[in-house]
Order: structure tokens, then sequence, then C-alpha cells
């Protein structure tokens, strides 16, 4: 709490009043905590990959006229891996603050919820990396209308889907689907039968560069920034996301969006 005092004249300006102001700074100083450690992450992420290029290419400026063929090609392939990593954390960046500089510009216009999520399972059912899972959609019950924006939804279930595909074991079985929650909701719905999150991660999972396990998050390509963007374009509908274990296994993470525009 910041608290200052002034003398004031009184208004009839035959005494002195005294004015004080109390400001609470507790959300203040949070948000530049948040911003302060947010710099501090998204350097040291940007940062680990360029040393790791920075290194490799050094010794290859040094000895590539000395080096067996096999290990130049090695190093390279390093270097081009760490490359694709830089351009991947730079391009969540991105996205994540072109979000928040177009909190205004969520286009709402109608959207048939069964084609929508379809034609998305179906793109996915196609890229190599999908090869060995199952993709299908599902709903269970009439839906009713729904307005969105697309462009932007297509960020929150894509995610989704690549997560489950990323984080799911071979032969693994993703669900994507929707049901209508009350006149005023749709709850869609992301499902994997894969190996879950542990409970003391997952309420942190929405948050930036949060991974449950580094090592293999980065291997798989992670950056830790998807399901926080995920979390922003919901947010942006007026909407709330959550994950949860399921009993039989795997993860869901639930969307719940309003059918239209909240005011
Ligand atoms: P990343 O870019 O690392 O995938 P996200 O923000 O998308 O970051 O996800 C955060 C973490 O949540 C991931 O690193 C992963 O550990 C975990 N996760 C996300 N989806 C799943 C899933 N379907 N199954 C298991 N773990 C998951």
């Amino acid at each position: 709490i910041e608290a200052s005092g002034a003398p004031i004249p009184s208004p009839d300006g035959k005494s002195q009043w005294a004015l004080f102001v109390i400001h609470d700074m507790t959300n203040q100083r949070k948000l530049e905590r948040m911003r302060r450690d947010f710099v501090a992450n998204a350097s040291h992420e940007l940062r680990t990959p360029l040393s790791i290029i920075k290194g490799y290419v050094e010794t290859l400026v040094d000895g590539h006229q000395t080096m067996e063929v096999a290990d130049r090609d090695k190093f390279l392939r390093t270097i081009q891996r760490h490359s694709d990593r830089l351009k991947s954390i730079i391009d969540d960046l991105l996205t994540l603050s072109r979000l928040e500089s177009a909190t205004l510009g969520v286009k709402f216009a109608s959207l048939d919820i069964a084609q929508y999520l379809e034609d998305l399972a179906e793109e996915y059912r196609r890229r190599p990396q999908a090869t060995d899972h199952e993709i299908v959609v599902n709903f269970p019950g009439k839906l009713g209308p729904f307005e969105g924006d697309d462009e932007k939804l297509v960020h929150v279930f894509g995610n989704l889907v690549e997560n489950a595909l990323k984080y799911t074991p071979k032969g693994s079985r993703i669900e994507l689907g929707a049901t209508a929650a009350g006149a005023d909701e749709v709850e869609f719905f992301v499902r994997d039968n894969g190996p879950g999150i542990p409970a003391a991660d997952l309420p942190h999972i929405f948050e930036r560069f949060y991974r449950v396990e580094k090592g293999r998050s980065r291997e798989t390509g992670g950056t830790g920034l998807g399901l926080s963007i995920v979390k922003h374009i919901v947010q942006l509908h007026g909407g709330r996301v959550w994950a949860e274990n399921r009993a039989e296994g795997g993860l869901v993470i639930f969307v719940r969006l309003p059918r239209q525009r909240k005011e």
C-alpha cells in the first residue's frame, strides 16, 4: 500500500484540510513482477538454443577442414534443429503479443461446429506426425447455434490436437468434439488416452513457458507457450479453459465458450 497526504484549503477557505491518497499497489506490483518474469523467462528460452548454435558454429569455423564428414553433418543438423526451435519460440511470442494488442479484434461469426471440427480433424489426420494416431470427432447430442472467430479458434483446437499428438504414444486415440452447455454456452473437448499430467502440474500448464518435463518437451519441439496462447484466445472469446486427467487414463482439455459475444 502506498499512501500520501497533502494539506488543502477547505472550500470556504477558512481552515486547512488534509487530503490522503491511499493506493493499493498489489495488482500493479503483481503485473510488474509478471512482466519482469516474462522477460527473464523469454530471454532464457531464447538464449539456450542460441548458445548451442553459437558453440557448434565456432567449432565448425575452427575445425571444418579437418573434421570427418559425418561429424560435420551431425553438427549442421544440430544447428538446424536449434534454429528451428528458436524460430518456433519467436513465432509463439509474436502470436502472444499480437493477441495481446488485439483485444477488440475478435470477429464473431456464425460457425457450424460439427463441420468445423471435422475439417480440422481431417487436416490433422493427413499430417505425417498423425500416421500412428487415430483422430475421431464426437458430438454427443444437439449443439445449437454458435458464433466465434474461426481463425483464432483454429489456434486453440490446432494446439490442443498437436499437444495430444506430441505427448501420447503411438497408437493413441484423440477425440475432439463439443456438447451444448445450457442455453448460453458450448463445451468443446479434446481428449486423449495418453499419460495425462501429474496432479501437481495440472494447475500450471496454462502458464507461459511451463512444461511438465522440460527435457522431453524440448525434444518434441515444445516451447511451453502453446497452452498460454490457447488460454488467451479463449479469454478473448469470454470463455474459460481447464484440464483434467481422465479416470480411465489420458488428458482432457475443456474449452467452454459463450454461444455469442458477451457484452
Ligand atoms: P509445449 O509447447 O511444451 O507443448 P504447452 O503450453 O502446449 O507447451 O503445454 C505445456 C505442457 O503441458 C507440455 O510441455 C506438456 O508437458 C504438457 N501437456 C500438454 N498437453 C498434454 C497432453 N495431451 N498429454 C500430456 N501432457 C501434455
